[in-house]
């Protein structure tokens, strides 16, 4: 239905140039040549003519943060030695553009009306948006985020997508899994393995992946040198092998405790003169607890006291038994320096890989692992890339973990560009806006601009916290076992001497056995714990026990950052304790009271009915986001709230150090008055370790 231009003015008491004026203010035009409006236009232009301004309380939060930062940024202007005067700022902040309400949050899809409720612009600018970007809608119509998004850009308002907790969880854990998740079988293809190589210092990684490197590299006209991206690819019997040219556990954990899935089979390369080292049994464990298979290079057999079978029987140990011995374990001896068997582990290699049976599907968007990334001198933000799925293009569009663009580059270790990448194919791309991480997820996304928002979205989402990496707490193992979901709790034990170590596993052994949840040790050693021990436990998702040894201060960080526990026991009684309540989901949490620190309430900016925005100064500590506050008024607890939000200038931020002064948003029943003290708290839930 629609209705005819000069009937519609003539109702709303205007001419027809006046009508095509007000509505161009409102930011529709209406077409030179149109003679009739759609009945929905005009009742909605209508009723902006009439302009009831629906005070809604998004609008409404936002005014008030907007006069909370030119509070703040008033205050700071004075302090600059008054260089402009409260009227020329006052000019300043009329001028400023919509931008600086903030950014607002859309959810993934939203109608027009709320949308344009929350971003403070009329439906009609937005149906008219809407138009130019050829879509025609109603009032009612759901536009989704990037729709949304493009139409902010327009208008010049910033947005950003509202986050559920499931969508987080997402990026941070499942993707991979998700990603290569493949539907339809039929567009499997068999792909080159990929390897790592592992062992002790010193018994030959790096030479064995040189001399393979140099005597099976691909022929290429570009004659370039080569040089180390992180990965190369050989060609043996016509069939491609992936190697990854970082060798050692500690790295390839690194990457699996990030999730990232970027070996198929590892190389223990073990020096036939010395053995198996402390390093050997700790690189069997990491491929054993990554769950893939494990081909052994027996090295340096040109050495005059090379002992391969001394070495064999060492291996037995770890349950790794030669083919020869009748167990299943494929070993080569090599000589990495003299090139030696090295053809024989290459077919080795392609024989486990046909065991295998490794398939990816190479006609799809790309999804591929950061080996490795820097800066570059000449090509900026460059970054090593194995492709586990598909078939990565120049001028792809990508987001690479937080990080985003288009592919401009792709070239091999010999420098030769590349077109295009297949799966399990390595190489140095270029174009990324920044370098990313190793181990971070690369997918090519349907445009740039897409690439960019997920990368935005991404880097807030770790910003704020939410990207957890792979480990899990202890209460989220406690929690797990008392559901029945957790049925075997995973364990790296480091202790200061091999006897009680050994003393720590018989017990383990002894006195758990009967327990439902059963504990597996993953690794154990003498010695401090270490990064590569958290990592594993990470990766594993279990916990690191330490008897009278250290934790680093370094180690206890990254161990904080990947969400694992560490707990070091004196006493080997209470430490078997500790695993037994825990099995039986009895090792109950305590809770504790952290203090943060203090401020002062400085003004009163809104009161409303649960929440209150104030300006406060920092006097001791810090404040963080969501943290506890107790209200001291006249030296008495008055009463206590919560930190919903904290402002430093026009930023939102997450937490604030003393000396600043900030617009808190506070949620509680108590009405705060100026002059009150804030004190900071946060209550975490540990359980009891010694
Ligand atoms: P990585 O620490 O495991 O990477 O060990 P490297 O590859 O750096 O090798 C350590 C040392 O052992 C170097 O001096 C190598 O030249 C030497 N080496 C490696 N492979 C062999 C081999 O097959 N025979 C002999 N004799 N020496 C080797």
């Amino acid at each position: 239905m629609s209705i005819t231009l000069t009937q519609f003015a003539k109702k709303v008491g205007l001419t027809k140039p006046q009508l095509r004026a007000r509505s161009a203010a409102l930011g529709f035009d209406i077409d030179k040549e149109a003679k009739e409006i759609d009945d929905d236009l005009a009742g909605l232009l209508e009723e902006e003519f009439k302009k009831e301004v629906e005070d809604t309380a998004d609008a409404y939060d936002e005014m008030v943060s907007e006069e909370m930062d030119k509070e703040i940024v008033k205050k700071q202007r004075k302090k600059t030695a008054g260089r402009h005067t409260d009227k020329s700022s006052k000019k300043i902040e009329d001028e400023t553009p919509v931008e600086s309400k903030g950014t607002v949050e859309i959810p993934d899809v939203i109608s027009v009306k709320e949308f344009s409720e929350k971003i403070g612009v009329s439906p009609v600018r937005i149906i008219g948006e809407l138009m130019k970007n050829g879509v025609l809608a109603n009032i009612n119509q759901q536009i989704d985020y990037e729709m949304a998004h493009i139409l902010a850009e327009d208008i010049g308002v910033k947005v950003k997508r509202k986050h559920s907790a499931a969508e987080s969880e997402d990026i941070m854990k499942g993707d991979l899994d998700k990603l290569l998740q493949e539907d339809d079988a039929s567009l499997l293809k068999a792909r080159p393995p990929v390897i790592s190589v592992m062992g002790h210092v010193d018994h030959g990684k790096t030479q064995l992946l040189d001399t393979i490197r140099e005597a099976n590299v691909i022929e290429t006209e570009s004659g370039g040198i080569t040089q180390h991206i992180g990965a190369y690819q050989v060609v043996k019997n016509g069939q491609k092998i992936t190697f990854l040219d970082t060798p050692g556990h500690e790295a390839f954990t690194a990457m699996r405790a990030r999730g990232a899935r970027a070996t198929d089979i590892a190389i223990l390369v073990v020096a036939a003169d010395e053995g198996v080292k402390p390093q050997t049994a700790e690189a069997i464990n990491h491929a054993k607890e990554a769950g893939i298979p494990i081909i052994v290079a027996i090295n340096k057999m040109d050495k005059e006291n090379a002992n391969p079978d001394k070495v064999m029987g060492e291996l037995g140990e770890y349950e790794l038994i030669p083919e020869e011995w009748s167990g299943d374990t494929i070993m080569v001896p090599v000589s990495a320096l003299k090139n030696e068997g090295i053809d024989k582990l290459l077919d080795m290699i392609l024989v486990v890989a046909e065991l295998q049976d490794l398939k990816a599907n190479p006609s799809r968007p790309a999804v591929g692992t950061v080996i490795e990334a820097h800066l570059d001198p000449n090509l900026g933000p460059v970054a090593t890339i194995l492709v586990n799925t598909g078939t990565l293009k120049v001028m792809d569009p990508v987001i690479v973990g937080a990080t985003h663009g288009r592919i401009k580059l792709m070239q091999d270790h010999t420098g030769k560009r590349l077109q295009k990448l297949g799966p399990s194919d390595v190489a140095q791309i270029a174009g990324l806006s920044n370098p990313p991480q190793s181990g971070d997820l690369l997918q090519v996304v349907t445009n740039e601009r897409m690439a960019r928002q997920k990368a935005e979205e991404i880097s807030a989402l770790m910003q704020e916290g939410k990207i957890q990496n792979m480990g899990m707490g202890l209460s989220e193992i406690v929690e797990q076992i008392k559901e029945g979901q957790l049925k075997t709790v995973k364990v790296v034990i480091k202790a200061d001497t091999k006897g009680s170590l050994e003393a720590i596993k018989e017990n383990v052994a002894k006195e758990l056995k009967s327990a439902d949840v059963a504990v597996k040790v993953i690794h154990s050693g003498v010695g401090n714990v270490t990064e590569s021990d958290v990592m594993m436990a990470a990766a594993s998702q279990g916990l690191v026990i330490g008897f009278h040894t250290d934790v680093p201060a370094q180690v206890e960080r990254i161990a904080e950052r990947l969400h694992t526990e560490v707990s070091v026991y004196k006493v080997i009684y209470e430490l078997i304790d500790d695993l037994k309540k825990l099995l039986t989901g009895l090792l109950e949490p305590e809770t504790i009271l952290v203090d943060l620190g203090t401020a002062k309430i400085l003004k009163i900016f809104y009161t409303g009915k649960k929440e209150m925005v104030a300006g406060c100064k920092i006097t001791k500590g810090k404040v963080e986001v969501n943290c506890m506050a107790r209200v001291i008024r006249k030296k008495e607890e008055a009463g206590e709230g919560k930190i919903g939000g904290l402002k430093l200038v026009n930023e939102d931020v997450k937490e604030i150090e003393k000396g600043s002064e900030c617009g808190i948003r506070f949620e509680g029943k108590l009405k705060l008055e100026e002059g009150d003290l804030l004190e900071f708290y946060k209550e975490e839930t540990r359980h009891k370790t010694l």
